[in-house]
């Protein structure tokens, strides 16, 4: 089956935050040429369409939303190991490992194949769920590094179906959690540079990342991860929100982490509304504490 339609599908099923209501359509696809057809179909209909990696930056309206969600899935991990095997992977004299990779691939695997390999330059991703697609838009990333420091091209499909090839510097000029992909544009492949290293090395520095990780963050609930952007390099928005005092706050099952202030995390049912009045709150009282206004990085679809 190359293409998955399911009507009316609830997207709390697809979200890290699990919030969401309906859309109208949800289509699962696999296959580049398949998402050129579905853009240019859209296009042509005047039909909203969104696009879907992860889940992991998005809060769902509980209205849901209307249209079509494209969810681009990497078809199993054996294609993506084909596809390497193929043409995918070029070893440069320069000691660097040129390697491309589906945009619908999960950065979890891809960070697995990278310690089976012995690449190193991805392990910043570790503890990200998000997909190659979804990273390259954001510009996915931590202070150990981001998408910029490692991807070399993108394929992007436009939203008349058109492909094109983009110097992800260049064109798509990666910054703090964003990169310029032409509207609508779906990424469908990445070119990354990666290192030779060694398995063992690499499965350290992973697991040390995870380790931080676990520690920091309150991985064992639902949530979209960072819930605001820091206001500058030096300045963080948890450190705002927990001199404001926030950290437990509830409404609903929505909660402000009681271990990491930027993080909202729902603790069963949680809505879409009660996870928006806690974002509400915390602007408010972060702007009356310090008169800084705070941006959401997670994405809202209402
Ligand atoms: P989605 O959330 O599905 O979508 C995000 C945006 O990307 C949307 O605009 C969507 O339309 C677009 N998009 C998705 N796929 C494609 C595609 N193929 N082509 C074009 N556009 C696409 N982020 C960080 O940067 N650093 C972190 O350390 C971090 N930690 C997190 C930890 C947890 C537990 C969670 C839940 C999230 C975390 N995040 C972090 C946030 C999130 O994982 C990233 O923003 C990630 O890049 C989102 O990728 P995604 O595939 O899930 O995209």
């Amino acid at each position: 089956q190359r293409v998955r339609c399911l009507q009316r599908e609830p997207l709390s099923r697809h979200t890290t935050f699990r919030i969401g209501g309906p859309v109208d359509l949800f289509v699962e696809v696999f296959y580049p040429d398949d998402v050129a057809k579905i853009m240019s179909f859209c296009k042509t209909n005047g039909l909203p369409i969104k696009i879907m990696g992860g889940g992991s930056n998005l809060l769902v309206s509980d209205g849901g939303v209307r249209g079509l969600v494209v969810k681009l899935e990497a078809a199993k991990v054996d294609d993506f190991f084909r596809e390497t095997a193929n043409d995918g992977l070029a070893y440069r004299d320069d000691g660097n490992v040129i390697v491309r990779v589906h945009g619908g691939l999960k950065t979890k695997t891809l960070i697995s194949w990278c310690v089976r390999m012995g690449f190193s330059g991805c392990e910043f991703l570790a503890g990200i769920p998000a997909t190659v697609g979804g990273a390259v838009k954001m510009n996915a990333g931590t202070q150990r590094g981001c998408m910029g420091d490692v991807v070399e091209t993108v394929e992007v499909i436009d939203s008349e179906g058109k492909y094109h090839v983009l110097d992800y510097m260049k064109d798509c000029r990666p910054s703090y959690r964003h990169a310029d992909i032409p509207e609508s544009g779906v990424v469908v492949s990445a070119t990354f540079r990666l290192l030779r290293s060694r398995p063992d090395k690499v499965r350290l520095k992973v697991k040390s990342i995870m380790k931080e990780r676990l520690e920091k963050q309150p991985l064992g609930y639902p949530s979209a991860g960072c819930v605001f952007r820091n206001p500058a390099q030096n300045l963080s928005a948890g450190y705002l929100i927990d001199k404001c005092a926030l950290k437990g706050v509830r409404i609903g099952d929505a909660e402000i982490s009681a271990k990491h202030a930027n993080w909202i995390i729902n603790r069963g049912r949680a809505t879409a509304k009660e996870v928006l009045s806690l974002i509400e709150m915390v602007k408010k009282r972060v702007f009356d504490e310090f008169g800084l206004v705070l941006q959401e990085e997670l994405e809202i679809w209402h």
